[in-house]
C-alpha cells in the first residue's frame, strides 16, 4: 500500500499498521529467552491481560455458570438446556457487546479500522441479504450449539471417569502443575490446532463446499468470527479433543472451548485493536487475520506458532510480503498448469 495519503490511509481507504506483524518471541531462533520472559509476563503480554481475562471467565463459568459434575453424569435435557442458554448469552454479550462498540455506537470511529467500507447490507452472499444478520444467525443457529455439544460430551465424560484418569499417587504437585501447565498452554493449542484444521478446509473440496461461506466475509466484524458452515464449526471446535486426551479437570477443556468461542470476536473486529483508555489497546491477531480474509492463501494460524513462516505462508503486512505471496500463487498456477 505504496499509496498512502496524511492520514494514513490509501486512496481506496485501506489502512494498515506501521509496524509488521511479529511472530511471538517464543518463535524466535536462536533462542532469546530474557526476550520470552518479558513477553510472558510483561503488560500487555502474553498472560496479561487478554488470556488471563478469558482464564477469568472460564473460572466464573466453571463456579457459578455449570452444574455439579456428579448431576451431569446422564444425558439430561435440564443441564444440556442450562448449558445451551448460558453459551448463548455469553455469546450475544460479548459478540454483540464488541459489534455495538465497533459499529453502532463507533465508539472508536474508524481508527485502527483496516477499511472504510461498511459491511455489506443488500448483498445476495449474505443470509437475509445482510452481513450481520447473516453472521449472527449462523453463530446463533450453529455455532453455539456446536460448542455447547463439545462442552456437554466433556462433562459427561469426566463425570463418568471415560476422561481425566487421575493416577492417585501423582500427588497433589503433579496434578496442579499438570492443570497450570495446561492451562498456559491452551492459547498455543488453540493457535496450532486452529493452523492445520484450517489448512485442510482450504484442500479445494472443503473450501468449495464449506469454507467459503466464511470467506463471503471479506471484510469482517465481530460477528463474522462464528459465522462458518457446520461442518468447520466441528472441525473448528474439536480442538477440544486435545484437552480431552490430555486434561485431568474439565476446566482446562472449558478453557480450551472458550477460547476457540470467544477469541474469534475479536480477531475478526475489522479493528487493529481493542482501544481500552488512553494507554491500554488490545490486540486479538487482529491484522493477522484480517490479511488471511483479505488475500486467502495467507497466515492461516497466529502468531503463537511459528507454523505460517515454517510452511512459506506467513505475511507480515508489508509490500515486499505482499510480493513473495504473489510470487508462491504464480509458481503453484505454473506447477499446476
Ligand atoms: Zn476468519
Ligand atoms: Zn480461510
Amino acid at each position: 500500500m505504496t499509496d498512502t495519503t496524511a492520514n494514513g490511509r490509501n486512496a481506496r481507504g485501506e489502512w494498515r499498521p506501521e509496524d509488521r506483524i511479529a511472530l511471538a518471541p517464543i518463535n524466535y531462533w536462536p533462542p532469546r529467552p530474557g526476550t520470552v520472559l518479558r513477553w510472558f509476563l510483561g503488560f500487555p503480554g502474553y498472560l496479561w491481560p487478554y488470556n488471563a481475562f478469558w482464564l477469568v471467565v472460564t473460572l466464573v463459568t466453571w463456579t457459578w455458570l455449570t452444574p455439579d459434575l456428579a448431576a451431569m453424569k446422564s444425558l439430561e435435557l435440564w443441564w444440556i438446556a442450562l448449558l445451551l442458554g448460558r453459551n448463548l448469552a455469553l455469546t450475544v454479550l460479548l459478540f454483540g457487546g464488541l459489534h455495538l462498540y465497533f459499529y453502532v455506537f463507533a465508539r472508536q470511529g474508524e481508527a485502527l479500522r483496516f477499511t472504510l467500507k461498511p459491511l455489506a447490507t443488500d448483498s445476495r452472499r449474505f443470509l437475509f441479504r445482510n452481513q450481520v444478520r447473516d453472521n449472527v444467525f449462523r453463530s446463533l443457529v450453529c455455532g453455539v450449539p456446536v460448542f455447547t455439544g463439545y462442552e456437554v460430551l466433556t462433562y459427561w465424560g469426566f463425570a463418568n471417569g471415560y476422561l481425566g484418569y487421575v493416577d492417585a499417587d501423582a500427588g497433589p504437585l503433579l496434578f496442579w502443575g499438570w492443570f497450570v501447565a495446561l492451562l498456559i498452554l491452551a492459547p498455543v493449542v488453540h493457535a496450532v490446532h486452529f493452523y492445520f484444521g484450517h489448512r485442510l478446509l482450504h484442500v479445494r473440496f472443503l473450501y468449495r463446499t464449506v469454507h467459503s461461506l466464511h470467506h463471503r466475509n471479506v471484510e469482517v466484524g465481530p460477528w463474522s468470527g462464528l459465522a462458518m458452515h457446520p461442518v468447520e464449526h466441528i472441525i473448528y471446535f474439536s480442538t477440544v479433543v486435545v484437552q480431552w486426551l490430555l486434561a485431568l479437570h474439565p476446566v482446562n477443556a472449558l478453557y480450551q472451548i472458550q477460547l476457540a468461542a470467544f477469541l474469534p470476536a475479536l480477531s475478526h473486529s475489522g479493528f487493529e485493536k481493542l482501544k481500552l483508555g488512553d494507554h491500554l489497546a488490545i490486540d486479538g491477531g487482529n491484522h493477522f487475520h484480517y490479511l488471511h480474509h483479505k488475500y486467502f492463501e495467507c497466515n492461516y494460524g497466529g502468531s503463537l506458532a511459528p507454523l505460517d513462516k515454517l510452511f512459506g505462508t506467513f505475511h507480515d503486512g508489508s509490500d515486499e510480503a505482499q510480493a513473495a505471496m504473489h510470487r508462491r500463487l504464480r509458481a503453484i498456477r505454473e506447477a499446476e498448469a
